[in-house]
């Protein structure tokens, strides 16, 4: 929805550069924005205030692996999949998979915190930093965090992780590497609604099953990702579930029962497992492309982003359809089901008049249901300059505060990405 351009782009490919970079702008007072490979999805990355804009695609290097102590350490514009690539040759890999991980970056990923299929089991990019190197916004290069377990003092690359930007620039970054699993389980599981998807969703979990991931599609969705993708998604299934479970080889047969169990007795149609790697990938890439695929049914797309607690998850579903429904506007859901992680996808066309404006509105009333439900703005696509404004719905003016105030001990003169995160009335500029 947002467009900004910057007044000059820069590309360091060292981090003397960008010290020399946040030296000229300080003296200067002009903003900055750092910047991987732009795929961020609420307008972290754009220059709402002008300035130069920090582009660290030429800073891509994978300094070095260290299967010892299972870490590796990476310039922020290497791409998420290309240190998966790697290091599984040795057997390991970078477990936070975001769907763009064939394109984003490692200083996005960790600016934003960013999620994954695979993230129900393992965590979120927060768990996977070890720590990083930053150059802040007074110039000042610091180490947070420590290669070596537990760390004293405060857990400043925790607060790093998922700052969109607005504390500094990662220059380099410590992470952990998992172990590949021994063995894998990928099954696709079709029910008459998305109501009888979510209830299987709840009931896996709660007995005591956590599958390395749990996807859901509704209706639409399987529509354009069959007819992009060609995977075999069943086209008559309101909601289709992809339940991937992994581990030792000999745990999984039973575990696999279990769920096909609780997924037939919540009304599934068709349970099947890939039956080979080839057919596991065919169905991941229908899922990992979802979004993309809409792009055949329509000229905009607004993909919006928050959770839910996972039980509340088919109420919230049937208020956000209705909500659609009542707007007149098509929708397909997408989740992180497993983890309560919504992506409710409205369709439209931005040329006819007015029509932003109405989708806006409709999205808050959603967000509206999803804080009602015990929920939260976003999970993994950040605040932005997309939802700042709407910060106030979740957090009382003091929470706001002390938040506003951690900024500030980094980022004083508020030169760094200003304008993202907190509601503008925190950020001085007009
Ligand atoms: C098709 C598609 C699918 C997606 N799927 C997922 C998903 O499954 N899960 C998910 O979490 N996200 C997803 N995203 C959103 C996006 O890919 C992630 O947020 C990603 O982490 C952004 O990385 P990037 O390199 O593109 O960062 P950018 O978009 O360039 O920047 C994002 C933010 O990070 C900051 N930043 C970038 N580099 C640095 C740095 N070195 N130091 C400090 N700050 C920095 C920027 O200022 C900005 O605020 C998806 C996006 C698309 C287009």
């Amino acid at each position: 929805m947002h467009r900004h351009a910057p007044e000059v782009v820069v590309l360091p490919s060292c981090r003397e550069e960008v010290v020399r970079i946040i030296d000229l702008a300080r003296r200067h007072r002009i903003p900055f924005v750092p910047r991987g490979a732009g795929t961020g999805l609420s307008g972290g990355a754009l220059a709402k205030f002008g300035g130069i804009l920090i582009s660290l695609t030429r800073m891509r290097s994978i300094r070095e692996v260290d299967f010892e102590n299972r870490q590796a350490v990476v310039q922020p514009g290497v791409i998420n999949l290309d240190l998966t690539k790697a290091a599984s040759p040795s057997g390991y890999y970078f477990a936070p998979d975001p769907s763009s991980q064939m394109v984003s970056s490692i200083g996005g990923n960790v600016a934003e915190n960013a999620g994954g299929p695979h993230c129900l089991k393992v965590g979120t990019t927060t768990n996977h930093v070890v720590c990083l190197e930053v150059v802040l916004p007074t110039g000042e290069t610091v180490e947070l965090g420590s290669r070596a377990a537990d760390c004293p003092g405060y857990d400043l690359a925790g607060v790093f992780t998922g700052s969109e930007g607005t504390l500094g620039v990662a220059t380099l970054a410590v992470l952990k590497l998992s172990r590949l699993p021994q063995s894998v389980k990928t099954m696709l599981a079709a029910f008459p609604s998305l109501k009888e998807a979510c209830d299987a969703v709840s009931n896996v979990i709660s007995r005591g099953i956590i599958p390395a991931a749990l996807e859901m599609m509704d209706r639409r969705m399987i529509r354009a990702v069959e007819a992009a993708t060609k995977a075999g998604l069943p086209l008559d299934a309101g909601a289709v579930l992809i339940v991937e479970l992994d581990g030792f080889a000999a745990s999984l047969p039973a575990q696999a029962d279990q769920v096909a169990g609780i997924c037939a007795r919540h009304g599934c149609r068709e349970f099947r497992t890939a039956g080979n790697e080839i057919e596991r990938q065919v169905l991941w890439k229908g899922r990992k492309e979802a979004f993309g695929t809409l792009g055949r049914m329509t000229r905009d797309l607004y993909l919006h982003d928050a959770v839910v607690p996972r039980n509340r998850l088919s109420d919230v579903v049937t208020s956000i359809y209705g909500i659609a429904d009542r707007g007149g506007v098509p929708l397909a859901i997408l989740a992180h089901a497993g983890d309560g992680n919504l992506h409710p996808i409205l369709l439209f066309d931005r040329s006819k008049a007015g029509e932003e404006e109405r989708i806006l509105g409709l999205v808050r009333e959603m967000l509206r249901i999803c804080i009602d439900a015990g929920g939260t703005l976003s999970g993994e696509h950040g605040i932005g300059s997309e939802k700042n404004e709407y910060m106030d719905m979740l957090f009382t003016a003091s929470d706001l505060e002390a938040m506003q105030r951690l900024r500030a001990a980094f980022n004083p003169d508020e030169l760094c990405n200003p304008g993202k995160i907190l509601p503008f009335r925190f950020c001085g500029y007009r």
